[in-house]
């Protein structure tokens, strides 16, 4: 049996600790609890424990539980990898989307987001390691890219996400996390103004939070190992 509650006081602990190792405010950096493949119940469960941010990685699987769970408070992040025909729902339905990394997607995002919405909150993702099949983008495709919805309105940019390749030093990934920060302010420093570092999950937190992050995505800490995902 998994005791969410134990295991968010683990993970809120860890947070603390390192925002403390770090020099860093406590609380200033965001739990942002990854649900995909867990069921409603679960994130029914964490919720009463507290927490309110909630991301998912498959449009079809965090609708069915967005309806399930709409009697609470949840802000809820979109993660996963987004396909063309599925932006108007990600623009409807989340408050947060971490994971862009192409202008149609932007562009699309920002012309469906309803307009009696506050602006949806979008990071671009980076991909630092020229990993060919990750997601994401390069610095200066990255740099090209907020030059180019600068000005949207519907959308508001607000940092940059990362996955990294896992590394097999903790140091080695902690530079990654490291140079993440640094284009932050390569770009803040040419006029923009980003305020958010979406990185680190259950095995690198630490050393994300060390090196400025703002949102950290946990999953496997706070809801254990996940099922292998049915097939539907
Ligand atoms: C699944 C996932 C996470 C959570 O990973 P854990 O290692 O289980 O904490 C974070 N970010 C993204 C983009 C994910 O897909």
């Amino acid at each position: 049996m998994i005791d969410l509650a134990e295991n968010y006081r683990k993970v809120s602990d860890r947070i603390r600790m390192a925002e403390v190792n770090a020099g860093r405010e406590p609380g200033s950096v965001q739990l942002v609890a990854v649900g995909k493949i867990h069921p409603a119940s679960a994130i029914r469960e964490l919720a009463a424990c507290g927490q309110r941010a909630f991301a998912e990685n498959f449009v079809q699987e965090a609708i069915g539980k967005q309806h399930e769970l709409e009697d609470l408070q949840i802000e809820w992040h979109f993660i996963g990898s987004i396909q063309s025909n599925k932006t108007r729902q990600i623009a409807s339905n989340f408050s947060w989307v971490h994971s862009v990394d192409r202008f149609k997607i932007a562009a699309r995002l920002n012309q469906q987001r309803p307009a009696d919405f506050p602006p949806l909150n979008i990071c671009l993702q980076l991909n630092l390691q020229d990993e060919e099949t990750k997601s994401g983008l390069s610095a200066k495709s990255a740099i090209k890219l907020l030059d180019q919805i600068h000005d949207f309105e519907r959308i508001r940019v607000r940092g940059f996400m990362i996955v990294p390749k896992p590394v097999s030093n903790p140091s080695e990934q902690q530079a990654i996390f490291a140079e993440v920060k640094k284009l932050l302010e390569q770009v803040n420093s040419l006029g923009h103004t980003l305020d958010t570092l979406s990185m680190g999950m259950t095995d690198d937190l630490e050393q994300a939070v060390a090196e400025g992050a703002t949102h950290v995505r946990i999953g496997t800490a706070l809801f254990g190992p996940r099922p292998p995902k049915k097939t539907m």
